[in-house]
């Protein structure tokens, strides 16, 4: 018969001198959701919490010990685990452990501060997106909703998440962290008043990225009273409430602003991975904040079609 020891509450596991790595990972799990539930912070990402007590130094032991583990000593060894991990989640360390949970919440906006990172290519231009005035955001601190009342340039975020670009593949590595931007820098997750001060600081425009190339700004002035977001939004507020019947009005407007981006590009030689820096999201993907996919034909024709609210 399989000798049995206490688990967490309604569960039942076998005893530690029996499990092999797999077994030991499924139970750490097991006790990881039920430290979660009982001693998550508010405040600090359990993620956060979760990489410092595996990086402790008894989990680095017991872990990588654990298959030539004697046995009859492996109970002792969870037993010591367990409280090596009771008492990292109580003492989280003020500082930056590089567990990347920050970087996987949204990408920086940057600052005026930020432009010489940008300047001198330690951010390059295709790594960049502007939000343009009158875009909804979201806030960084309590994620609540708020619409832009001027531009914001931020790190691109990968591609249908909301993970900075710089983020390496490994998921814990910052690609830039000698050159992080400024919020970066200030962003702690066991403190969030240095991030917030940083949002009173001047932000980064695209006006001092461009600065000495007067007829870029020419563009991003034409583009904004052309195509500027509000056209987008009335226009698909229209739809709405003409029920759809002027679908027409809508796709001739995204149809608009992606022949101006393809004109910018061909007639300036712009490389179309800068354009969401120079003139912001494109129409057609900013259909889906208003609840639309387009589809683009082999004809060069448009459809758009019913979503899910979303970016
Ligand atoms: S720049 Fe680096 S530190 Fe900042 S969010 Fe991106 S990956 Fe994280």
């Amino acid at each position: 018969m399989t000798e049995r020891i206490e688990g967490p509450p309604g569960q039942s596991i076998s005893h530690p001198s029996l499990w092999g790595i797999d077994q030991f990972e499924a139970n750490w799990s097991l006790f990881m959701e039920t430290l979660r539930k009982e001693e998550a912070s508010l405040l600090i990402p359990w993620e956060r919490i979760r990489w410092q007590i595996e990086h402790c130094e008894v989990y680095q032991e017991v872990h990588s010990n654990w298959e030539t583990l004697d046995p009859g000593k492996r109970l002792d060894s969870w037993k010591r685990l367990l409280v090596a991990a009771e008492e990292a989640c109580r003492t989280v360390l003020p500082v930056c452990v590089r567990c990347g949970q920050c970087c996987r919440m949204g990408s920086p906006t940057l600052h005026e501060e930020d432009l010489p990172l940008v300047k001198e290519g330690k951010i390059a231009w295709e790594h960049l997106i502007a939000l343009r005035k009158g875009e909804p955001a979201r806030s960084p601190f309590d994620e609540k909703p708020f619409i832009l009342c001027e531009e914001r340039i931020k790190l691109a975020e990968k591609e249908g998440t909301r993970e900075c670009v710089f983020l390496s593949s490994e998921g814990d590595r910052c690609a830039i962290y000698s050159d992080r931007p400024l919020q970066c820098r200030a962003q702690g997750c066991w403190d969030p008043l240095p991030a917030r001060d940083t949002a009173e600081l001047p932000f980064l425009l695209r006006s001092h990225i461009f600065e000495a190339i007067e007829v870029l700004l020419e563009v991003i002035a034409e583009h904004e009273s052309r195509c500027g977001f509000q056209a987008l939004s009335q226009a698909f507020e229209e739809l709405g409430r003409s029920k759809g019947e002027n679908i027409e009005q809508v796709l001739k407007l995204l149809s608009y602003e992606d022949h101006f981006r393809r004109f910018v590009s061909e007639k300036f030689g712009i490389s179309p991975q800068y354009l969401d820096l120079l003139l912001g999201r494109s129409f057609s993907r900013m259909a889906a904040l208003f609840g639309f996919r387009v589809l683009e034909e082999p004809d060069g024709s448009r459809r758009l079609f019913p979503e899910g609210p979303g970016a």
